[in-house]
């Protein structure tokens, strides 16, 4: 998806602050952030959002989720906890459509969201 901003961060045409990368995915600190950590992690593969997934994202989508788990543990906020979220589409609040999760920490946050 060459007007994809987010295939550009991947592809260091567009620069971010990286925090991880494998062979599956890429995080790195989210540009606007809201909470002390905000870390987006997005698949190298491009696929528009949740809404678009298909069972050949299995894995992926799972490696997301365990990343996730993983950089909070790293960071040390997994045992206070911390909030995932996946925005889907329009209703979503989806703004970039390259399926992403985001992980915020280190604040106390509350539910349901706005
Ligand atoms: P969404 O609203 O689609 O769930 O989340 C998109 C997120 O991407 C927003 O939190 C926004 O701040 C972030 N974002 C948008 N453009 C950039 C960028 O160029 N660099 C980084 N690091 N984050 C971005
Ligand atoms: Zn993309």
């Amino acid at each position: 998806m060459s007007d994809c901003i987010f295939c550009k961060i991947i592809a260091g045409e567009i620069p971010s602050a990286r925090v991880y990368e494998d062979e599956i995915c890429v995080a790195f600190n989210d540009i606007s952030p809201q909470a002390p950590t905000h870390l987006l992690i997005i698949p190298r593969e491009h696929f528009d959002s949740l809404a678009k997934a298909e069972s050949r994202h299995r894995e992926t989508l799972g490696h997301l989720l365990l990343t996730a788990a993983a950089i909070a543990r790293e960071k040390g906020f997994a045992e206070d906890g911390y909030r995932v979220v996946v925005n889907t589409n329009r209703d979503g609040g989806q703004t970039v459509y390259h399926l992403h999760v985001h992980l915020l920490g280190g604040r106390p946050f509350f539910f349901p969201p706005g």
